[in-house]
């Protein structure tokens, strides 16, 4: 990045230290809540405790995510092998997705960043992207937290579950490299598992989702959770990072209360923008990182790094963000008018 001054060399090592065991604690501490909220639901919660279940499901579900996508970089584990086994079978196969395509879409996501080589800046913002006024946000409050609301009731689940058997593909990630060949280039370079090592996994979790009747169990807190909060989380992520950024063109770090953090940013995944500044940081270091970014002043506006305060300022910050691209545009069109 132009005028970007980096930070010393011993202090990002330090940084860039992996801490096994704080990534076990995390992943436990996700896998932890997930059975105790789905054990306390079965036999000791009322039915009408079942959403507030759901959205604790949900968000623990984008925990387990956002661990898979610090394994995608290489940062969960020293061992690359145990690293890449969790990221894979632990992480992403519960969830029916896969790590190393996740791989292979977030390293051109990181290279090309907000670019027309950006998987996700083209999935997105390209004219012909599906719901592509969801991610502009020239609009008002209401707008923004219509597709918000929309993912949390499980509108276009049908969509989502085309869009994850789609994106289990490497090549599917990139549209303009969907070729077979870019499956193989793919696996090379980051990596894949037998494709029947995939469907050991899910014919083991059918086989003992029967013989334990917990099919329905299955569907109601693990499936549903995916599809409504985890979705919902999701887009917002995404729209926090990168979206509605001085026109798609900035990254933005986002802090949050322990709350928020736990709901909606967990193991500081907010910290976007340390993160594409210093991909190779350990995730808990972040906080850090992000301290002496402002100590340094790189948030003083000469940089396109934005710093919001909180997810009712994120949204706030949207429609201002939507403001200054009406009156850009208005003032664009007051322009042409007085040149005619
Ligand atoms: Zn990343």
């Amino acid at each position: 990045m132009r005028h970007y001054r980096r930070l010393p060399w011993e202090q990002l090592r330090d940084l860039c230290r992996i801490d096994g065991s704080h990534s076990t604690l995390a992943i436990s501490a996700d896998i932890l809540i997930i059975g105790c909220a789905i054990a306390g639901a079965i036999l000791w919660l009322p039915w009408w405790c079942y959403p507030a279940v759901l959205v604790v499901l949900g968000s623990r579900q984008q925990g387990l995510i956002v661990l898979m996508h610090e394994a995608a970089h290489g940062k969960l584990f020293r061992n690359r092998r145990w690293n890449d086994f969790t990221g894979e079978v632990i992480l992403a196969w519960p969830l029916f997705i896969s790590m190393f395509s996740y791989r292979a879409n977030h390293c051109a996501h990181h290279r090309h960043m907000n670019t027309e080589l950006d998987p996700d800046w083209v999935r997105y913002l390209t004219p012909e992207a599906d719901e592509r006024q969801n991610w502009t946000y020239s609009r008002t409050q209401a707008q923004v937290l219509w597709p918000l609301l929309k993912d949390l009731l499980g509108f276009g689940t049908l969509s989502q579950i085309k869009r994850v058997i789609r994106l289990a593909k490497p090549r599917n990630h990139d549209p303009r490299r969907n070729s077979p060949e870019a499956d193989r280039a793919a696996e090379l370079r980051f990596g894949r598992y037998p494709a029947a090592a995939v469907w050991v996994f899910r014919l083991a979790l059918a086989i003992t989702l029967t013989v334990t009747h917990a099919w329905l169990a299955f569907l109601l807190y693990w499936v549903v959770p995916a599809l409504t909060m985890l979705k919902m989380c999701t887009r917002l992520r995404l729209l926090a990072g990168h979206f509605a950024v001085f026109g798609g063109e900035g990254i933005r770090t986002t802090l949050s209360s322990p709350f928020e953090k736990f709901l909606l940013a967990p193991h500081n995944i907010g910290y976007h923008v340390e993160h594409h500044l210093y991909p190779a940081v350990y995730f808990s270091r972040l906080p850090e990182l992000h301290s002496e970014l402002v100590a340094r002043g790189d948030y003083d506006g000469s940089l396109p790094f934005r710093l919001t305060h909180g997810y009712r300022g994120l949204i706030a910050d949207w429609s201002r963000t939507a403001e200054a691209q009406r009156a850009t545009q208005q003032d664009v069109r007051k322009m042409a008018n007085s040149q005619v």
